[in-house]
């Protein structure tokens, strides 16, 4: 349920990486589109051209079988989120009458920021977005688009747009309330919290050493009164998108790499066909044993940040192969795991033995979809079941032709001239940020999400709400503190012992002040990202303040950071490490609660506003997404493939239009 990473903000990191070039030699156009708080990219997918056809053809079938589960996510974002993606989009396509008219602009506004969300909710705050235009306006273009009277759920389509009290928030986690009822989601369906916390209560069996991922694909409701789960699988729940995955999986199966990733694929088939949960650990203990196939992918219900009770998995998919010259860096990392490990600054009772199996690699992807799509993670680290993770370990991967993507696309946006405090301190990112990030990410992944232990008899879930944040803050902290560990140098990894100053600076930056970005005036930080950014960079300040090993300086106005001792703060990061360990390890939801609520989630509303009115100066978008690029198969008359070519030139809303018009089973 927290095995991803995604990125801190728009910094703009090392300027010496030269820009890729396509094939005609013109600089690559990063930028696709630029719309209220979101700029889409493009990533490039370096090397496909290098690869087999066999290895093609098997990234071409994992593609077709990753977007054609687009719908299942949007269903479970939110009930009637299908239907109004229809609506727009017919009214969009047929739309007769002047573009330059406000009332369009704002429906084209509105129209661009549900497709980034994959439904009607921010896909970050999980706010309810406000429509710009009327619903007159609205019901007219409707009507004329032949949609007037189009289907029978109408009227909750349009007090889902236009009624603020309905469904204003996908993912509510505010403490005191009953987050089942209160979340907009669709994964749970008339029923409270206390209800699927007792039914799943039920189920659960503390002593059991290997427990199934519980609720991970199902709906909860209530039938003849009695709470019961609708399975996500073939004839049941979701089955005519699922009928889709498994026919492209099979088809993808035929061109497996080895016969370990064959029965990955056969395993992963069985799964959607029965909705079997012991099948799917099965599929992931092979997933995660699986490391000698170049292509890899995931594809179904993994990551729970959409539930507010953590259990159920958003649907998605990324294709990706590995990067190979890139990924000695995290095969030097994994191999040294457990020296990692045996240092790591916590109770000794908390260490893992021995740690298994932690293999990491840097990958391009190939495809992102569901819920990895548009916004989508720089790393990952599955599986999620922590019993399989202690037995079997995990695969963690650093995904690269995303990160240099976002950071070609930064160059030169004014972040640093803004916000670092001095000449210095922005040379030391220039010069080592890209790479000390990067190694943050891999060691985040590959690293901290696999370190540590649970105290026996401790339940996984026992950190409840708090449970993500505290995972992050646990993975982060380990990825920090070591950092700035000598070892680095030692595996030669850096090449200076000052460079983790450059993320060590970001990171204090970021968490205290930059991130502040994406929170609208008078809210809470309520993302488990952004609360674990907040709860390491505000406790290392005040924990700091007698020694002033953090300072907030005010100089023309504006608040700089400014770091006086990186030494202590590696000190400082050790200790609350240490801390979380515990809290995770004992299971104590007090501490972590306290910590959670005096560090992460308040903001100051005074630096608050300072940090928007700097951000709207410059321009730079808060949230950045991407589309895919277009793989094309040429076929023989036989109907086999004899070559997949890869184009980046299809925009953002002319790619959400073919998903939408190509890929959509559970609305035809
Ligand atoms: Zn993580």
């Amino acid at each position: 349920m927290i095995a991803r990473t995604i990125l801190a903000a728009a910094f703009a990191a090392a300027a010496t990486v030269p820009a890729m070039a396509t094939t005609d030699d013109k600089p690559f156009d990063y930028v696709v589109d630029r719309f209220a708080d979101i700029e889409v990219l493009r990533y490039q997918v370096p090397d496909f051209d290098k690869l087999s056809l066999d290895q093609k053809r098997l990234i071409y079938y994992l593609t077709e079988a990753a977007i054609v589960g687009r719908d299942i996510l949007w269903d479970q974002n939110y009930k009637y989120n299908l239907p109004i993606r229809q609506l727009l989009e017919a009214i969009y396509t047929g739309y007769q009458g002047d573009r330059s008219d406000a009332q369009y602009q704002a429906f084209e506004k509105y129209l661009k920021q549900v497709e980034f969300a994959n439904g009607i909710h921010h896909h970050y705050s999980t706010d309810k977005f406000v429509p710009g235009f009327s619903r007159e306006w609205f019901t007219a273009q409707a009507e004329k688009a032949g949609q007037g009277a189009w289907t029978p759920v109408m009227e909750q389509v349009m007090a889902s747009i236009f009624d603020p009290a309905v469904a204003p928030k996908r993912v509510n986690q505010a403490a005191g309330q009953d987050l089942i009822l209160t979340s907009a989601n669709n994964l749970y369906d008339g029923v409270t919290q206390q209800e699927v916390e007792d039914y799943f209560g039920a189920l659960k069996n503390p002593a059991d050493p290997t427990p199934v991922s519980y609720g991970l694909n199902t709906r909860v409701t209530k039938k003849d009164g009695k709470v019961v789960e609708q399975v996500y699988k073939l004839g049941g729940l979701y089955s005519p998108a699922i009928a889709r995955i498994v026919e492209n999986l099979t088809k993808a199966m035929a061109y497996a790499e080895n016969d370990a990733q064959r029965m990955v694929i056969a395993r992963l088939i069985d799964f959607y066909t029965t909705g079997d949960l012991a099948t799917f650990d099965d599929y992931s203990i092979r997933w995660t044993e699986d490391t000698a196939s170049d292509v890899d992918f995931i594809n179904g219900f993994i990551e729970s940040y959409g539930d507010p009770l953590g259990m159920t998995g958003a649907w998605e998919s990324i294709v990706n192969f590995k990067n190979g010259e890139a990924s000695q860096r995290t095969e030097t990392i994994s191999a040294n795991a457990q020296w990692f490990e045996d240092h790591s600054p916590v109770d000794p009772r908390f260490r893992k033995d021995k740690v298994k199996g932690v293999t990491a690699k840097v990958i391009n992807a190939a495809i992102l979809a569901g819920d990895a799509y548009p916004a989508t993670p720089i790393g990952i680290n599955l599986p999620n079941a922590n019993w399989i993770r202690a037995a079997h370990g995990s695969k963690s991967v650093t995904i690269e032709n995303i990160t240099k993507a976002y950071d070609e696309a930064s160059h030169g946006n004014g972040f640093n001239a803004e916000f670092v405090i001095d000449a210095p301190t922005s040379k030391l990112l220039d010069d080592y940020l890209f790479i000390t990030d990067n190694l943050h990410t891999d060691l985040h992944e590959c690293l901290g999400h696999g370190s540590g232990k649970l105290l026996p008899g401790v339940d996984p879930d026992a950190l409840k709400e708090h449970g993500s944040t505290l995972e992050e803050a646990r993975a982060d902290l380990f990825a920090l503190y070591y950092l700035a560990d000598p070892k680095l140098i030692e595996l030669g990894l850096l090449d200076n012992p000052d460079a983790y100053k450059a993320e060590y600076y970001k990171y204090i930056l970021n968490g205290l002040m930059t991130q502040l970005m994406r929170i609208e005036p008078g809210k809470d930080i309520e993302e488990a990202h952004m609360r674990n950014r907040q709860l390491i960079a505000r406790w290392a300040y005040e924990h700091g303040k007698k020694d002033k090993v953090i300072e907030l300086k005010r100089r023309g106005g504006k608040t700089y950071v400014k770091i006086n001792d990186y030494n202590a703060l590696r000190d400082l990061f050790g200790q609350l490490l240490g801390e979380v360990q515990r809290i995770k390890s004992e299971g104590d939801y007090a501490a972590g609660n306290k910590l959670v609520e005096q560090y992460a989630v308040k903001v100051d509303p005074k630096l608050h506003r300072e940090v928007l009115d700097r951000y709207a100066k410059l321009d730079i978008a808060p949230y950045r997404g991407f589309v895919n690029p277009v793989y094309e198969a040429v076929y023989e008359d036989n109907g086999t493939i004899t070559d997949v070519r890869v184009t980046y030139t299809e925009d953002y809303l002319p790619q959400m239009l073919r998903y939408g018009r190509d890929y959509s089973p559970l609305t035809k």
